[in-house]
Parts: C-alpha cells; structure tokens; sequence
C-alpha cells in the first residue's frame, strides 16, 4: 500500500485514489518569462518520478501541468525587450518543452495554456461573486478570504494571525490597498492597464489572477476532487491556499485529496531563485552533464527534503552511474561470453535480485523513498558483483545472470533513468534493438545498424562454437523486436518483417 505525506493533513496518509486504478494529478507548471533552473527542474523530476511509479503499479495515471503563460513577470520582460507579452510567453513556453524533454520528463497527458483557458476563469469568477465568495471594485474582482471558513487549513495559517500581521504592515503606511475589503482578500481578476494584454469580461477588459488559473484548468481537466496536487514548497502558500479556498467555495466539495510539496534545491544553504540571481539554468548544466546523472543526484535525496547542489554531488552521482552502467554491460558480455560450468550460486542470486525489488517497492511505496529505492539497487549490484567477480556461466544458466541487469535497469527505468539510452542525439537513443545487443552480444555502441551487426557477429561466433541456444537466443529475439534473419550463401541478412 502506497502512503503519501499530505501537506494538510501534516502526516503520511494511505493512497486510495478516487477510482480504484486511476490517478489524476494536477502539478503546477511554470510562468514563462525565462529558461527554467535546476530548482525548478527539481520539482518537475520528482513529479516526473511520482508519476512513473504510479503507472508502473498499475494505476491509469491522469497528469495535468498548466503553462502560465500571462502574468507580470512576462509583461515586465515583453516591455523591457520591446517585445509582446504573447511573443516572450511563446518563446519561453515552447523552451520548457524542449527542457523539460531533454531532461527526460514526460510530456504531460494535458498541458493547457492559461491565455487559453480565459472562458473557463471568467465562469469560476462569476461562479464565485453569485455565491457571496467575491465581489468587484472598479474592475477588479477580488475572493473574500473570510467567506471560506477552510481558509489556512493547507497551510497551517490562522486567519485571525494573518491579519494581525497586515495590520502592522497597514501601520507602517505600506501594503496599503484600499479597495479590498479585507487586507487577506487577493485577485481573481486585475482591471487592464494601458498596453498590458487584456480580455473582454463582465467587468470590463482585464486577465485573470495567477490562482484562479489552476482552479479552472484542474477542474476543467480532472473534475473534482482530484486525487494529486503537487508543486514546490514555495507554493503551498498563498498559491495552493488560495486554489483551494476558490475552487471549495465555488463547488461546495473538497479540491484535491492529497497535497505534495516538494522541497528545495539549494546552493550554498540557499533557496535557488531567479530573484536571487544564484540559479543555474536547467539547460546549461544538460551541456556538460548527462540528463541521467542529474537525476539520480536528485534522486538521491528524498522529495521533500532540501537538497544542496554542488559539483562534487554532481561527481559522485556520475560515479555511481558508471558503477551502473559498467554492471550492466559487464554482465552482459560476462553472459554473451557463457562457456563452460556455471560457478555462480543461482539461487542465492536469484534471492538478492528479489531482495533488491523488494526493498525497492518498499521505498517507493513509503512517500515515493528514491533514496532508499536508489540504494536498494545500488547494494545489489555491490553484492552481484562480488557475485559475479571471476565467475563463469554456463550458456542454459545466462538468462539466470542476465536477470540480475535486466532488473537493475528495468527499476532505474522506472525511476526515469534508462541506462540503455545514449546521450548522443544523432543515435537511436531508446532502440531496443541496441538494448539487445549490449545484453547479448557486448556492444559498446548506440547505433541500431551497428547493433545488428554485433548480434549477427554474435551469432556467427555462437554458431562456430556449437553454442546453438545462443545462435537461435539471438534469432528469436530479433524476432520479437520485428526483425527477420536470414542464411544466405554470401551470410546472414535481417530484414524488417
Ligand atoms: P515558478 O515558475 O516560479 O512558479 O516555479 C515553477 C516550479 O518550480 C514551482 O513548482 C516551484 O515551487 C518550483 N521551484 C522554484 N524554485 C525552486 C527551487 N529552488 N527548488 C525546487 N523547486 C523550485
Ligand atoms: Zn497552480
């Protein structure tokens, strides 16, 4: 049974999903004024991450991230560089794709776009002022906090604290804001102002609030409730309090089942932020690193703990990829190499294989543990090396050894590490036809054609030393994958089939 810590209920909870085997989640995705950094990359993979496991343990998994894609930040941008807050936002959406992409992040099933969605928001609004939870000042409509008695309750706030602390700030003669109400209340939607983007709207020509976005799209996508909302920590307060407090007192039932925050990437002890100028852009580190190796670095540390990025963290990532890596093709050229008596005891290696998924299952399923799954798999391959250190295999027990890599790639793959892929772009990086002929043929290379011809190599040689179940091992499988080989005269031939 999967447990998810729940920000609001402050305590790991059992995950039962609205419907039994489907998940549908809701993780903010960014405004778009500049390239995303490793923070925020942080975020995205340990969503990424959460999600794939929960696809792998069967459940139908629904994803929705939104694309801010109007908002201040950009117009400020678009105004800085002569440009339109459209041309920025579309520049540095179609740049979070391509990012988010190179990263190894999943597309999500919907990714709408809130300039897009401008409908959906002025119905939630208008939803909102009929039931006494908003109201309009010249233009702009604000949500009146008091009005939603669950206001805080994510978050851990007081209302009657929060308050207080406006006061102050009220007495010092700034945060002065007139036209609400109440100093808690916050926008839903923002009057226009000369040469900012603007829609038509009951109120005249304006653009949403940043929260009312997520209400509209999560509902519009998922229904409610949902079972999922996540995000950086940063978020849950006033972003998610105020979804919440919106989208509660608009439909009268509960917004999201289980809240997940995640934490921090920080440098020096330091939160990574734009405004503090210490961010690394996603996009120059993938330059020099592989996308693989920053994951399990973050990886590394349990979602939601702060994590402390450096380069000597990123080195031993890098180590332990290697240590992966060198494993796997070890094993494989250790199995395509099978000759003679098996001296290795295939019992107790079959049992640390199954230990390791274990315990990897059992990480995973306490609040998505990658540390501990990731450590799972690394003291396998510890002991399987130790294992396999100067043993021999016999060509009926392979596939037996061959398990053991087969594993440890099938669990990081889960993770979103697929040590079979290649960083070189111009190869066939997920070609499983080169997955199957570093496992059986020893290939060192990432071309599909340069595969082939390492398993026809290996069949030949397999052939000469009467190793028969090899030759057809390397047959059948090319068959499964679609390939047809063929003896001719000149030697063998494969063809697509
Ligand atoms: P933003 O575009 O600022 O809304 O950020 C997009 C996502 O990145 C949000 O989920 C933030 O919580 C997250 N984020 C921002 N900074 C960091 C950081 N230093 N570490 C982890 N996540 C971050
Ligand atoms: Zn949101």
């Amino acid at each position: 049974m999967i447990k998810i810590y729940d920000t609001k209920a402050r305590e790991k909870r059992p995950f039962v999903p609205v419907a039994d085997d489907k998940v549908n989640m809701y993780v903010c995705g960014p405004t778009v004024y500049n390239y995303i950094h490793i923070g925020n990359a942080r975020t995205f993979i340990s969503f990424d991450t959460i999600r794939r496991y929960l696809i792998w343990r069967g459940y139908e998994v629904k994803f929705v991230q939104n694309i801010t894609d109007v908002d201040d930040k950009i117009i400020k941008k678009a105004n800085e560089e002569g440009r339109s807050a459209s041309e920025v936002a579309a520049e540095y959406a179609q740049a979070f794709i391509d990012d988010m992409r190179a990263a190894g992040v999943m597309d999500p099933d919907v990714r709408p776009r809130a300039t897009e969605e401008i409908g959906e928001m002025i119905a939630l609004v208008e939803k909102l002022i009929e039931g006494g939870h908003a109201y309009e000042v010249e233009g702009d409509v604000y949500f009146a906090v008091r009005s939603y008695e669950g206001y805080g309750q994510l978050s851990g706030r007081n209302v009657d604290e929060m308050e207080s602390g406006h006061r102050e700030l009220r007495a010092d003669g700034q945060g002065l804001e007139d036209r609400k109400r109440d100093p808690l209340d916050f926008a839903l939607w923002k009057a226009a102002k000369p040469g900012e983007p603007s829609w038509d709207s009951p109120w005249g020509k304006g653009r949403p609030g940043w929260h009312i976005e997520c209400s509209a799209m999560s509902k519009k996508y998922l229904g409610l409730p949902f079972d999922i909302h996540g995000g950086g920590a940063d978020l849950a307060f006033p972003h998610h309090e105020n979804e919440r407090a919106q989208s509660e007192a608009a439909f009268g039932c509960t917004f999201s089942n289980y809240w997940m925050h995640g934490g921090m990437l920080q440098i020096n002890h330091e939160k990574m932020s734009k405004s503090l100028g210490n961010f690394l852009l996603l996009r120059d580190v993938l330059k020099t690193t592989d996308a693989r190796v920053l994951r399990m670095l973050m990886l590394q540390t349990h979602y939601r703990s702060p994590l402390d990025f450096s380069d000597e963290r990123l080195g031993e990532s890098e180590a332990m990829f290697t240590r992966l890596t060198n494993f796997v093709k070890n094993t494989a050229w250790l199995c395509a190499n099978a000759d003679g008596e098996t001296t290795v005891d295939l019992v107790a290696y079959q049992k640390a294989i199954d230990d390791m998924c274990d315990s990897f299952i059992e990480a995973m399923d306490d609040d998505f543990n990658t540390a501990g799954a990731l450590g799972a798999i690394c003291s396998f391959v510890r002991e399987a090396n130790t294992i396999l250190a100067d043993a021999a295999v016999s060509s009926e027990d392979a596939a037996a050894v061959l398990a053991g890599a087969d594993a440890v790639c099938d669990l990081l793959s889960v993770l979103g590490v697929d040590l079979n892929a290649c960083e070189d772009e111009a190869c066939d990086s997920s070609s499983e036809v080169v997955a199957l002929a570093v496992e059986l043929a020893g290939f060192t290379g990432c071309d599909a054609e340069g595969a082939i011809e390492a398993l026809l190599a290996r069949r030949a040689e397999a052939r000469k030393e009467k190793n028969f179940a090899l030759a057809d091992a390397v047959r059948d499988r090319l068959g499964e994958l679609g390939f047809v080989v063929e003896d001719t005269p000149q030697g063998a031939r494969v063809s697509r089939a």
